[in-house]
């Protein structure tokens, strides 16, 4: 689905991705690990338009979802990258933040058609029928006429992972999805993540949850200092990491 190739980006002379190579397949979940800083939600960002790399390729394959029957999407962000290029680069992939980011001023139900309605051009009864069935999935039919204030951490999580699966992307994105979340509420959100990838869907999660990596991911990054220092099958790279940097990261936080 996804290949991205010599991804690099500085925020002045702060060099945050020095080289960046990943790909993710269809139905593959990947998870990237990788100290603070090291530059794993810069990554995210830049596959969903929300930074723009220096340098570097993202080729989506295959065709987008609500931009119909399309082909290859291929950003060059060596040249210059329209703004066109960049919304059809958000029409593939929808981001799942670290703190949930809805709109504090819109019910649960708005938060979700949001994106399909204004963006998408979506029927509003369909985005309203779609939205209502995922939010039953995720056990919050109930809520969806309650503002995200009057909600917990972990059912504000579960209504950013709605919005994200309303998009209908071909790839979702994961910003420490878990972080921001006390600790008792980081089970339902995690279920709700792995019932997701046991559907099929393709992800990249970014996690310091390594145990649960390690059971969602068919392929583990590590990351440090913007480049991916090792990869491969999840329990490979994290029972028994090749690079010593991984090692000592991994000893720290399994
Ligand atoms: P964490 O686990 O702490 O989220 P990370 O691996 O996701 O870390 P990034 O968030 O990608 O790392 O950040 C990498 C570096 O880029 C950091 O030094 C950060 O300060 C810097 N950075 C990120 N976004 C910006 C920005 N918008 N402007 C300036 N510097 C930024």
């Amino acid at each position: 689905v996804l290949s991205v190739r010599n991804l690099a980006k500085a925020f002045g002379s702060n060099v945050v991705l020095r080289d960046i190579d990943l790909d993710v397949r269809r139905g593959n979940v990947v998870a990237l690990i990788g100290p603070s800083g090291s530059g794993k939600t810069t990554v995210l960002r830049s596959l969903n338009g929300l930074e723009t790399p220096d340098a570097g390729t993202v080729t989506f394959a295959g065709p987008g979802t609500s931009a119909g029957p399309g082909t290859d999407l291929a950003l060059d962000f060596s040249a210059r990258v329209s703004k066109k290029e960049i919304s059809d680069l958000r029409d593939r992939s929808a981001m799942v933040f670290q703190h949930y980011n809805l709109f504090p001023h819109m019910t649960v139900l708005q938060n979700v058609i949001e994106g399909p309605v204004q963006v998408q051009k979506r029927k509003r009864a369909e985005a309203v029928a779609e939205a209502e069935k995922l939010l039953a999935r995720v056990g919050l039919a109930d809520k969806r006429d309650a503002y995200p204030f009057e909600l917990s951490g972990g059912q504000q999580q579960r209504v950013g992972i709605v919005r994200a699966l309303a998009l209908k992307p071909q790839l979702l994105l994961f910003d420490e999805p878990t972080s921001a979340l006390d600790p008792e509420l980081v089970g339902d959100v995690l279920a709700v993540i792995q019932e997701l990838a046991d559907e099929g869907w393709t992800m990249v999660i970014v996690t310091h949850e390594l145990a649960f990596a390690r059971q969602v991911a068919d392929e583990v990054i590590f990351m440090d200092g913007g480049l991916v220092v090792e990869r491969g099958p999840a329990a490979e790279v994290l029972r028994a990491p090749r690079q010593e940097r991984t090692r000592q990261f991994v000893r720290r936080l399994l």
